[in-house]
């Protein structure tokens, strides 16, 4: 049994960082990043009014009521060619050019007018409601950074910036094989003693939400000679996960399935609950990560494995999954080698802090506390048993917009 953070290790050090491709804005929401996005133009263009009003000279208004004469108007989008001589002014629209010899807006709301002279009301000091030319960015300036995954907001900045393609990360492929007799997919009819699979549709939504995409090549009976056949499927792929039949059971065939097309090995057991078995190793150039069966462990593997996988693969940091500080709601008693992650709810306390309170039963075979859960309580191999109120560390399941 090896620990949780030297299986991460052996399996980042074995995944492939994947090549860039050239997107079109519409389809970079998500993607991260492999070239920085840099200003095609400067904006504003030039000085714009932020309010709609009159353009003036400050020098000209610095003592009120006075009266100017209306010489021309700037809308956005037009502009007025003139130059604003002493005792004029131009009438002006939030986002038009600031006209020559104008230096201040004064607001509609401070004037008054009858179509040729205006009367100001309020003086305005120079730069006043000016939004000069390269307020938000010049050209040539990076507005996102490589390697970052991108945000809605980024893609509104990529495209004021005028760049509408992207050089993004190539989605990682990620082959999904779920094992065993007695499952059937939704929808199938269900025989006696049977029961739905949901790893291999967990998986791909989770797959998904993180950038990846998922080919589900179905499901495998216990038997070597088709687990071996339809891992072969897997062939093109990123990285194969597997779920069950990675145990120490007689129906638990992935590890000799594998073993008869050329597996190595690198590890199948780690100290970690739920998810004690956990395969990993590489067919030819493919890496092939065998997470457990229970739909609890094989989704939680997949959190703490196959999310940090996914991001190496797309050339993302890993610390933007941190854990996060809570105190426990409920006590919990010592722990044994394995390191631990519990389901629990997260509710906030009248002072701030947030409390975790594990559900009374971690089985794995729960996946509805696992839905119902907001968070996972991370207890270390060995730790001694915690008072409610004690602080842990927990990973959110609801961060993001679609959260896991
Ligand atoms: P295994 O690791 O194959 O021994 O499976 C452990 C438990 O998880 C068994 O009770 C299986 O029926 C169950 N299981 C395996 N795969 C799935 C799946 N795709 N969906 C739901 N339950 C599963
Ligand atoms: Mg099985």
């Amino acid at each position: 049994m090896i620990a949780v953070e030297e299986a991460l290790a052996r399996i980042l050090a074995a995944i492939p960082s994947l090549p860039a491709e050239t997107v079109g804005l519409r389809e970079a929401l998500g993607r991260v990043l492999a070239e920085p996005v840099i200003a095609r133009v400067t904006q504003p263009p030039s000085a714009v009014s932020a309010m709609d009003g009159y353009a003036v000279r400050a020098e000209d208004v610095a003592e009120v009521p006075v009266t100017l004469r209306q010489v021309g108007e700037a809308p956005a989008g037009g502009a007025y060619d003139g130059t604003v001589g002493s005792g004029e002014t131009v009438r002006i629209f939030t986002g038009g050019p600031l006209p020559g010899g104008a230096d201040a807006i004064v607001i509609q709301e401070n004037t008054e007018s009858d179509g040729e002279s205006v009367t100001i009301l309020k003086p305005a000091p120079a730069g006043h409601y000016v939004r000069p030319e390269g307020l938000d960015f010049r050209a040539g300036e990076e507005g996102v950074a490589a390697g970052r995954r991108l945000t809605v907001r980024d893609v509104g900045l990529a495209a004021a910036m005028n760049v509408p393609w992207l050089r993004v990360r190539r989605r990682p492929r990620i082959a999904l094989l779920s094992t065993g007799d007695e499952l059937v997919m939704p929808g199938e009819l269900v025989g006696p003693n049977q029961i739905i699979g949901s790893n291999g549709l967990s998986l791909a939504a989770f797959v998904e939400a993180r950038g990846g995409e998922a080919l589900n090549l179905g499901i495998a009976p216990d038997n070597v000679e088709a687990l071996g056949r339809l891992t072969g499927e897997a062939r093109g792929a990123d990285l194969l996960v597997t779920t069950g039949g990675v145990s120490v059971g007689e129906h638990d065939l992935v590890r000799s399935a594998l073993g008869d097309r050329g597996f190595s090995l690198d590890f199948w057991k780690i100290a970690m609950r739920p998810g004690k078995p956990l395969l990993f190793g590489t067919i030819g150039d493919t890496p092939i990560l065998g997470l457990p069966g229970n739909p609890v462990s094989s989704l939680v593997c997949a959190i703490v494995f196959l999310g940090p996988a996914l991001d190496a693969m797309q050339g993302l940091g890993q610390d933007h999954q941190p854990a996060m500080a809570a105190v426990l709601g409920a006590p919990l008693g010592a722990n044994d080698r394995r390191q631990d992650y519990l389901r629990a709810r997260l509710t906030h306390h009248a002072d701030g802090r947030r409390v975790a309170t594990p559900f009374d039963r971690q089985d794995s075979s729960m996946l509805a506390t696992l839905a119902h859960a907001d968070c996972l309580i991370i207890r270390p191999p060995d730790a001694p048993a915690a008072a409610a109120g004690e602080r842990v560390e927990i990973l959110t399941l609801t961060g993001g917009a679609i959260g896991i």
